[in-house]
């Protein structure tokens, strides 16, 4: 997508899965499994699609996939149809690491942020964007250092602390313009810092809401996922940018949604566009575990 002097690519990490309940809250599954298909596991197919942003001489990256860091294991709990590498998605894009100048982490969870942080051979912790800047909340900062029973699995040490000691991250206090046209928002919900971008130019804007719009099925700002922390922050903050997209016409961009990259609402709030993923192998993968047809509109 051109806006302006910018230009978006969605990249594509993996596809994983991840429990659909989980995915969506208190809301029952008879109801979400109209809007997103299920397995028989009652999984639901999600992909990891970092942005690429290029413009006004800096290189962008907004989150990291969970990285290669992944053991054997881990990989098989979170259903990955091939290990994650942040540095083989760029290379997809004609990219090396050093290329970065800048990530921006919408939060610290492994799915967004693992892939900041590349085990040597020699089993060192390494910054994998060795160049870049990642910003981040200060509030996402002090949950990462203030570990609570509840988010201390969710902020692995292996997934921070390296690019702390390498002086690499860059708090931002709540809203941060980054360059022109492309300004970070803390949300809270989600996790306590937790941001949302907007990139604007050439009269258009995407918002990136992060994990308080999943996928294109969460537009409800009810459907609130069991992850989320402070699920009140995260109801009243989607209310609010769902309005600002609709009044200004933006593009949402989603980072897990595996059938669509980004939607536009209509004037009753409802989406009423789509700009469509391309149906990849891992799609394909995905899709031949669900075990119900597809839910109306999903017509691959
Ligand atoms: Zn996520």
């Amino acid at each position: 997508m051109k806006l302006g002097e910018w230009t978006l690519d969605w990249l594509h990490d993996t596809a994983f899965g991840l429990d659909g309940g989980a995915m969506f809250g208190v809301v029952p599954r008879m109801v979400w499994q109209r809007k997103y298909p299920v397995d028989r596991d009652h999984f639901i197919p999600l992909a990891l699609r970092p942005l690429l942003i290029r413009g006004h001489g800096r290189t962008l990256l907004v989150d990291s996939g969970y990285g290669s860091k992944l053991d054997a294991r881990q990989q098989g709990q979170f259903r990955l149809i091939r290990p994650c590498d942040p540095v083989r998605t760029l290379a997809a894009a004609g990219l090396a690491p050093d290329a970065i100048t800048d990530v921006i982490v919408t939060h610290m969870h492994p799915d967004h942020a693992g892939g900041l942080v590349t085990r040597t051979e020699d089993g060192t912790l390494v910054p994998t964007f060795p160049r870049a800047r990642i910003h981040l909340q200060a509030r996402e900062i002090e949950a990462l250092h203030t570990p609570h029973p509840r988010t201390r699995h969710a902020y692995p040490d292996e997934n921070w602390r390296p690019l702390e000691e390498a002086g690499l991250l860059e708090a931002a206090d709540g809203h941060k313009v980054l360059a022109p046209g492309l300004e970070l928002h803390h949300t809270g919900g989600h996790s306590l810092g937790h941001q949302a971008l907007t990139l604007s130019g050439g009269g258009q804007t995407v918002l990136h809401l992060g994990d308080l719009m999943a996928t294109h099925a969460h537009l409800n700002p009810l459907w609130v996922m069991a992850f989320d922390d402070f699920p009140m922050d995260t109801i009243l903050a989607k209310q609010d940018w769902v309005a600002k997209a609709r009044e200004g016409e933006w593009w949402i961009a989603f980072y897990h949604d595996m059938f669509h990259l980004a939607g536009r609402l209509g004037t009753d709030g409802q989406w009423a566009e789509f700009l469509r993923a391309e149906r990849t192998e891992d799609v394909d993968q995905a899709l031949a575990k669900v075990a119900m047809d597809l839910p109306a509109g999903l017509d691959w």
